[in-house]
């Protein structure tokens, strides 16, 4: 993958979207080295970052690479910002863009699948930033204390998945804010075909779902220990504990994602796992900048 990847159907102007063929080779940028072209036409100004979330930054290409790699794997700012020699503070500001870009092209259709699986998992978020007011009683393992179906509200937002299609090998994550009867339809019934069978754990959140339901039981013992009283299960679905482990292993080196910013990175973790490699078309919607 190279920056070329980023204009699929071919560069053109961005103010009269006159093609690359109609443009004088210009200059070269002095740090990234670019092309750059002016049209013929309209005399625009513009190079392969043009109408992308790169756009008036002086990266070299082999560094726009690192970053979407890096991005795309999760590897934390501060590292990044290490191995690529660009402050912390751009890496987030591009990182925030690229999440805002995997956010609007999420896939909004059902699953194929006949059968489709879908639970919850919570993650612990607003350690960071917030001041610990009571040294007695750290947020942290206040936070893990806490069992049971969490809320946005208080800074255990539920992610609703559903791992792996049996047939589709495809995923769904979305954040949402409550593990509500209501939410949990609406995402069961956006997510699933009609007639497929969705497979869920105990929890009365899905009692109302319009599906045939199947209740499955999972082995993992985090989330089958429930303070709401679902009990522990010995029955298993290794798939479901497979996606968790994923996300959380995307998620650890962040360390305390505040909320606000969650749904970015779970629409980031989300395409990595759909993808099985990264494509050019998905890396030219990532990249397009919203401004064009
Ligand atoms: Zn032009």
């Amino acid at each position: 993958m190279g920056v070329e990847s980023f204009h699929p159907q071919g560069l053109c102007c961005p103010n009269c979207q006159a093609s690359v063929s109609e443009a004088r080779n210009f200059r070269k940028t002095a740090t990234s080295g670019l092309q750059v072209y002016r049209c013929k036409r309209c005399a625009s100004v513009y190079n392969l970052y043009s109408q992308t979330v790169f756009a008036g930054t002086q990266f070299r290409p082999s560094q726009v690479v690192l970053l979407l790699r890096g991005v795309c794997q999760g590897v934390s700012s501060a590292q990044l910002s290490r191995e690529l020699g660009i402050s912390r503070q751009t890496i987030l500001s591009i990182r925030r863009k690229l999440q805002s870009s995997a956010e609007r092209i999420q896939p909004e259709a059902a699953l194929p699948d006949a059968a489709v699986e879908t639970d919850e998992m919570f993650q612990n978020t607003g350690e960071k930033g917030d001041p610990h007011r009571d040294a007695s009683d750290p947020p942290r393992r206040r936070g893990n204390k806490r069992r049971g179906h969490g809320t946005y509200e208080n800074d255990r937002p539920p992610i609703v998945g559903n791992p792996k299609g049996r047939e589709s090998g495809l995923l769904r994550l979305r954040l949402v804010h409550q593990t509500d009867a209501e939410t949990l339809s609406a995402h069961v019934h956006q997510f699933s075909l009609p007639t497929a069978t969705v497979y869920t754990d105990g929890w009365r959140g899905y009692n109302h779902i319009q599906r045939t339901r199947e209740i499955v039981l999972h082995t993992d013992g985090e989330w089958a220990t429930d303070a709401d009283g679902e009990g522990l299960y010995e029955i298993h679905t290794n798939t479901i504990e497979g996606v968790w482990t994923t996300v959380r292993n995307f998620l650890r080196p962040f360390r305390g994602v505040h909320k606000k910013f969650l749904a970015g990175y779970i629409a980031i973790c989300e395409f990595v796992m759909n993808l099985k490699s990264v494509s050019v078309d998905f890396i030219s919607k990532l990249v397009k900048s919203t401004y064009s």
